[in-house]
């Protein structure tokens, strides 16, 4: 299962993204080797913006929570020893102090980051009903969503993006989740 690709994408981790790993393998035409990849990349908990490729990252998090300190917005805390990260109230703004604090390379600024994360937009979502409501659109740094007006729901452009959270914080109908 971890053959020589995997280790040199393992080596390289801090140079690319998870994204960047999965797109290689597909490149080289080896699919049944980037769904295991796919597989191995996959994170049970969401984790702080720059967080390493997880099986690195469950290798070097150890606990220490000085990431859980330094996050203004109260968003990590320790899942079975781990740094997790929650986005309930607050958005994280990837202000990267997580990171900065990081002895142990789990968190490093050159990750481009990504928590992970994607919102599910509920059914009941008003716009669909020719209401106006720009809430989340607006929030969304990235331009991640927008509104498809064949089909009549908000989508999502999953490369753009980052699992920030800011759309969910701006629903005001509390329509968005945030999942894995
Ligand atoms: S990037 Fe900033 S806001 Fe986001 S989890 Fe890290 S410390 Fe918190
Ligand atoms: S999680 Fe952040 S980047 Fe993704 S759609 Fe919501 S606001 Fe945009």
């Amino acid at each position: 299962m971890k053959d020589e690709r995997y280790y040199a994408a393992y080596l390289e981790h801090n140079r690319i993204s998870r994204r960047g790993l999965f797109r290689a393998l597909i490149g080289g035409g080896q699919k049944a080797q980037a769904e295991s990849a796919a597989e191995l990349l996959k994170r049970a908990v969401a984790r702080p913006p720059f967080a390493v490729v997880e099986p690195l990252f469950l290798k070097s998090c150890n606990g220490c929570g000085d990431c859980v300190s330094a996050c203004p917005y109260g968003l990590i805390l320790l899942k079975e020893g781990k740094a997790s990260l929650e986005i309930d109230f607050s958005a994280c703004d990837l202000c990267g102090k997580c990171a900065e604090v990081c002895s142990t390379g789990a968190l490093a600024l050159n990750v481009p980051p990504d928590t992970g994360l994607r919102p599910n937009i509920d059914l009941s979502c008003v716009r669909q009903y020719h209401q106006s409501c720009l809430f989340c659109e607006t929030a969304c740094k990235t331009s991640a969503l927008s509104f498809n007006s064949t089909t009549r729901k908000m989508q999502l452009d999953n490369e753009k993006c980052n699992g920030c959270g800011e759309c969910k914080t701006a629903c005001l109908h509390n329509y968005i989740n945030l999942a894995l």
